[in-house]
């Protein structure tokens, strides 16, 4: 059997090994995920969410471990990677719940017509998932698409096999056999598995994949939901509190080391305050600890391989060839790490401007005027999240309203409070997740009618 090895991004060490598969061994996965998702649907909306919950127990005791094996797999800082294990485990039970009370049955009527809206399983579902968020990422996709009846296949980042692998064992132990079945590998193994028997196909991860695997899933006319990459712009307006402003760049810019699909990527400053603001990103960039995620105290760790080092380097020696100053960071360091990074005097013929850089830099460029902004912000092919911030409220919401992007998040981060979508728009996304109107997603709507 071929395996797949998973390595520390930080010291280079194996972490452990998984099975992979092999793109021909597919088929037979997802026929038996066929054989068993009628008795899974059969068992209707309830039980199958309490079969769910119960493994909240062994998801919280396994959070300490899982959460280690993200940071050595990925090589986010500790508490991150604990965090969002613990996270995964606390927060089951009240997405299950939320996923459910999206999914009933709704009756329409009128005077003559009495109509049930059912919400039933497709079939067999792909959920196919990035590394930058390693356990949350197959959460989101697979819960929603279980609850609902599907049977799932779950591919996750051939770079963190074995967190992804420990997070499903908690699941299946609760599951009846099948229900949910993991298979490993990289590209090719996701290709086959799009391209096989399967009706709904959930992805997150890049544009580019997404792009390829709505190629493939039409082929079959398959439902695909693609949450995809992003070039997220920050606008600070003049009458910004540039502390809070600073604060929010920093830590968006470089938290999982730039690699979160709502990192700012672009930072549009108003010309009259973007002096003292610089000066306060750059304040805030050399308090930042960089080293190995398993370190005491280190806030960025390194890129999750030498491939994304690479691409990120190249992004800022372009910017920098074309005429851009590096104000921090910017040289190479050993192994897969690059510095926090801060450039100015970037523009939008600069790939650092316009493609996904998923890596520690922040990009400041100075704008005069609102509809400037707007129109910076404005100008990529990607809509996932955006910030404005501005003392006056009401003056930034509207700039927010006039942001291309599917989150925009004033004065704050782009996430919305519970029951929000996570979604994409223009090239970020095709169909989202979570949030009542994600849940839906994972359904296919019937409709039977009667006469009253
Ligand atoms: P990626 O697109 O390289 O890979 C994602 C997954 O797709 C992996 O499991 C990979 O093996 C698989 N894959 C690759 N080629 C495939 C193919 N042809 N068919 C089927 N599967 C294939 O992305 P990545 O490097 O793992 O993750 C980073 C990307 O994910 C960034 O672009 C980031 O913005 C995005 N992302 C988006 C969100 C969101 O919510 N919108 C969240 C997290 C990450």
């Amino acid at each position: 059997m071929p395996t797949l090895t998973s390595f520390d991004p930080a010291t280079g060490e194996a972490v452990g090994s998984v099975e992979a598969a092999a793109p021909a061994d597919i088929g037979h996965v997802v026929a038996r995920a066929r054989a068993a998702q009628p008795a899974w649907a059969a068992l209707g909306l309830e039980a199958r969410a309490a079969c769910l919950k119960a493994a909240v127990a062994d998801l919280r005791a396994a959070a300490p471990r899982i959460g280690e094996l993200v940071t050595r797999e990925m090589g986010k800082p500790l508490p991150e990677g604990k965090g969002e294990a613990l996270h995964a485990a606390e927060s089951l039970a009240a997405e299950v719940d939320e996923i459910v009370e999206a999914l009933r049955p709704q009756v329409l009527e009128d005077a003559k017509t009495v109509t049930t809206l059912h919400r039933d399983p497709f079939g067999t579902c792909a959920a196919i998932t990035p590394w930058n968020f390693p356990v949350l990422m197959p959460q989101q996709s697979v819960l929603p698409a279980l609850v609902a009846g599907n049977a799932v296949i779950l591919k996750p980042s051939e770079e963190t096999p074995l967190c992804a692998q420990a997070w499903a064992d908690c699941l299946a132990a609760h599951l009846p056999p099948d229900v949910l079945q993991v298979v490993h590998g990289a590209g090719d193994v996701g290709r086959a598995l799009v391209r096989a028997d399967v009706d709904l196909v959930v992805f997150t991860g890049s544009r580019e994949t997404g792009i390829m695997i709505m190629k493939d899933a039409a082929e079959g006319l398959k439902r695909v939901i693609l949450e995809l990459g992003g070039k997220d712009p920050l606008v600070v307006l003049d009458d910004a509190d540039l502390d809070a402003a600073a604060a929010f760049a920093v830590r968006n810019s470089f938290r999982n080391a730039g690699q979160v699909c709502v990192s700012t990527e672009r930072i549009y400053v108003d010309r009259r305050i973007a002096a003292p603001f610089v000066e306060r990103v750059l304040e805030r960039t050399k308090s930042l600890v960089q080293g190995p995620g398993t370190q005491p105290g280190v806030s960025v760790g390194p890129m999750v391989n030498a491939r994304q080092k690479r691409k990120v380097l190249e992004q800022v020696e372009s910017a920098r060839r074309a005429g851009a100053r590096v104000l921090a960071g910017g040289a190479d360091a050993p192994g897969n790490f690059v510095p926090p990074t801060v450039l100015v005097g970037v523009d939008h013929s600069m790939p650092i401007m316009r493609e996904e850089t998923f890596g520690p830099v922040a990009c400041i460029m100075e704008f005069e005027g609102d509809d400037e902004a707007v129109r910076l912000a404005n100008d990529s092919p990607y809509g996932l999240g955006a910030a404005v911030f501005g003392r006056d409220v009401a003056r930034a919401e509207r700039v927010a309203r006039r942001l291309g992007a599917g989150m925009v998040g004033i004065n704050r981060g782009c996430g919305g409070a519970p029951g929000s979508p996570w979604v994409g728009a223009h090239q970020s996304g095709y169909g989202f997740h979570s949030g009542p109107e994600g849940h839906r997603q994972f359904a296919q709507v019937r409709i039977a009618s009667r006469a009253k």
